[in-house]
């Protein structure tokens, strides 16, 4: 039986780029692959509309409260 043609132990590729990812990285290839996974995901929170409807309340978070009128 030939047991070389298993998978290789790191078995998840960097979902960046593709490459096989380090174990220093995992799931990544590098620290770059990471950050930008990392961005992404950031700017991925930030991009979902977090209740639109509630726009309509009058009662917004700024930075307004002091009356500076
Ligand atoms: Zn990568």
């Amino acid at each position: 039986m030939n047991e070389i043609d298993r998978k290789t132990p790191s078995a998840r590729s960097c979902p960046i780029c593709g490459k096989p990812g380090e174990p220093e990285f995992k799931p990544f290839c590098s620290k770059r692959c990471a950050d930008i996974d990392l961005n992404r995901w950031l700017s991925g929170v930030y991009a979902v509309p977090t209740k639109d409807d509630e726009d309509e309340d009058g009662e917004r978070p700024v930075d307004g409260e002091a009356g500076e009128k």
